[in-house]
């Protein structure tokens, strides 16, 4: 293993390049390219929208704030029902893209690192980690606003064939496999009943300041869902050949390994995705695949099923906000 000296955001760049170079020299010079320490595109590539990644598909954000001053929100059963396993829904029973757009859409938040800032975070890494204390103050405004998680079966289930979701639903994701989701973000969605999505990166696993298997394992079985994020995190648009056997194949086989289970869920790293990404994921066994803000696909919206990053820089109040006119 090599010597860690770069520091969160830019471990995940670092520990790609610093890891394909001696293998893959044209490897690392191309992963230097890309700014792999986070999942967008365009917040990485143009530091614009400090305060707010998803920029172009929001309003402003000055709406009167969204909590019941409940607190006490205790466990609810409705977060927990895991839903149907989609291949139990028939085909005819499926609507069609029309059907699936004009459902609601249901709010869905990613979520990268969880951990204070520190001086050396960049303006716009910040957007991709969120304080300790504010991920749980976001938490807590969800719980308290009366929310319910829901998992991708259920949001599946809904898309498809309009099946009920509990009261104002929710989907809480986290990308990149990163240690603290497991630390930080488990405990604090058990203590409002919540479980979440936690879409891997295989490559990670086991290396310092990520998940390692046991711990995939114990979400999996703890009732979270397990989906891919890719081998090591490059754009599915570029993939040629066998490509789509080391991003998606093997890491697949990983996950079932490690879960016991069928990964029918993926996610795009930095949320790009194109057309021809569609067949390909459908022939490996996923079901919908997540991006991030930008529009959904007309023909195949359950490919392009949207997300907001839940910025580090965002109040209760401004998430709130922002899952409201978003959605
Ligand atoms: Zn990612």
């Amino acid at each position: 293993m090599q010597k860690y000296t770069l520091r969160p955001p830019l471990r995940l760049a670092g520990f790609f390049i610093a890891s394909l170079k001696n293998l893959f020299p044209v490897a690392a010079a191309l992963a230097a390219t890309l700014s792999l320490a986070a999942c967008d595109s365009k917040t990485a590539t143009t530091g614009e929208a400090k305060t707010n990644p998803n920029a172009e598909a929001m309003g402003k954000i000055d709406e009167a704030a969204p909590t019941s001053g409940n607190a006490a929100i205790a466990a609810d059963e409705a977060n927990a029902k895991p839903g149907p396993d989609p291949s139990t829904i028939p085909a005819a029973k499926a609507g069609d893209a029309a059907a699936i757009l004009a459902r609601p859409q249901v709010p869905i938040l990613c979520y990268h690192q969880i951990r204070d800032w520190t001086a050396r975070d960049s303006k716009g890494a910040k957007d991709y980690i969120i304080p300790i204390a504010q991920f749980k103050a976001q938490m807590k405004m969800l719980a308290d606003s009366g929310y319910h998680s829901i998992q991708p079966d259920q949001l599946y289930a809904y898309l498809t064939t309009g099946a009920k979701l509990p009261s104002k639903p929710v989907m809480l994701t986290f990308d990149d496999t990163d240690l603290d989701q497991f630390t930080i973000a488990r405990p604090t969605l058990a203590q409002y009943g919540y479980k979440g999505v936690y879409f891997v990166m295989t490559v990670s696993l086991g290396r310092p300041h990520y998940m390692t298997k046991d711990m995939v394992k114990q979400l999996s079985d703890e009732g979270n869902q397990i989906g891919s994020h890719t081998w090591d995190h490059h754009n599915v648009k570029k993939y040629q050949g066998k490509d789509w056997e080391t991003q998606i194949d093997k890491p697949t086989k990983t996950l079932e390994e490690i879960t016991g289970k069928k990964i029918k869920y993926f996610a795009y790293p930095f949320g790009l995705w194109n057309t021809q990404a569609f067949p390909e994921l459908k022939q490996r066994g996923f079901v919908a695949a997540f991006s991030l803000a930008e529009k959904r696909d007309q023909q195949d919206p359950l490919f392009t099923i949207r997300r907001i990053i839940a910025s580090g820089y965002w109040s209760p109040r401004t998430l709130h906000n922002n899952m409201v006119q978003s959605f």
